[in-house]
């Protein structure tokens, strides 16, 4: 075959990190920051992470799709701070969230996460899914790559730690986005690090979890009241209520949709058909999205309307 002759420029979600990257930084409280993903290119751009600088040394989270960006934030953690860097929480088992976590054990970190790693992109084996995302982000960026997700710490409920004189909650809400999601709570100065339980247009992905359980979710982080939510991907929510609400909005009418359908006997493809396309090539584009959704949750509501419930637990094991 002629060299590029019917090859496709790959899709680039991620502007491209290089040893020297120093992502932009922003600070939210006292030694708090979130090194900022991608602007501008929403729930498809380089995921949010973010460190918590104290005395007691350096906490981070994230959002570091590969080892060359988590080395980027190391280099991005040190214009502020040469303290050690203790520790990592992943928000997820993804790939986005956690390939780049070898980058932080290897600075020093202990690894906090949620053990259980099942989820749709991993069915094909470890090697199939680092092979995946090589597709996704680039050889270049997955030099060095080992996974660092097996927990030093691992947290199935809430975990308080403190840093300094700051309280710093590690939680699993719930298997809302996926089966091992965590997010960090800051209570003393309400900022809430939300993972991809919260993306920036409200269409966070339950491929993985459950619609009802985000409901649930979303309903916990309400009461709450935080004062800043920083999602997954995309903008930090200053009115974090206002995301919430966005995401509650969109879940619950696309399970009202999905049970109308699956109770007047409407087939999975018809009450898809009304949805754009998904874009080949862009899993996490909004198209995409909306219609992997609507394919999970159509699933959902036909055991809910059997009456195997729409939790986890009666689903029978693995999906
Ligand atoms: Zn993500």
């Amino acid at each position: 075959m002629p060299a590029g002759a019917q090859v496709k420029p790959r899709y680039s979600a991620f502007t491209p990190t290089t040893a020297k990257t120093i992502y932009p930084l922003r600070q939210l409280a006292p030694g708090v920051f979130v090194v900022s993903g991608d602007t501008g290119k929403g729930v498809e751009g380089r995921p949010n992470a973010g460190f918590i600088d104290s005395p007691a040394g350096v906490l981070v989270v994230g959002g570091l799709a590969s080892p060359v960006q988590g080395d980027a934030v190391v280099r991005t953690i040190r214009t502020r701070s040469s303290r050690p860097i203790r520790w990592f929480v992943l928000y997820a088992h993804h790939p986005d969230m956690q390939f780049g976590a070898i980058a932080m054990k290897r600075a020093g970190a202990g690894i906090i996460a949620h053990p259980d790693a099942n989820i749709l992109a991993a069915e094909g084996g470890p090697d199939q899914m680092v092979a995946d995302w090589d597709q996704v982000v680039g050889l270049q960026e997955m030099l060095g790559f080992e996974f660092a997700d097996v927990p030093d710490r691992p947290v199935t409920a809430a975990d308080t730690l403190v840093l300094g004189t700051r309280r710093v909650v590690v939680w699993h809400p719930g298997d809302a986005h996926s089966p091992g999601d965590l997010m960090l709570w800051l209570p003393d100065d309400r900022i809430l690090f939300a993972g991809d339980v919260l993306v920036e247009d409200g269409v966070t992905m339950v491929i993985d979890g459950s619609s009802r359980e985000l409901l649930r979710v979303l309903e916990a982080i309400e009461q709450l009241h935080p004062r800043v939510i920083v999602p997954g991907h995309g903008r930090i929510a200053f009115d974090p209520q206002g995301l919430i609400d966005t995401t509650r909005g969109y879940i619950a009418a696309l399970r009202a949709a999905m049970r109308a359908a699956v109770e007047g006997g409407v087939p999975m493809r018809r009450a898809l058909a009304p949805l754009p396309p998904a874009d080949e090539d862009r899993p996490v584009s909004l198209h995409s999205r909306l219609r992997r959704n609507a394919n999970r949750v159509y699933v959902e509501m036909e055991r809910e309307v059997m009456g195997l419930g729409g939790d986890q637990d009666s689903l029978g094991g693995k999906r």
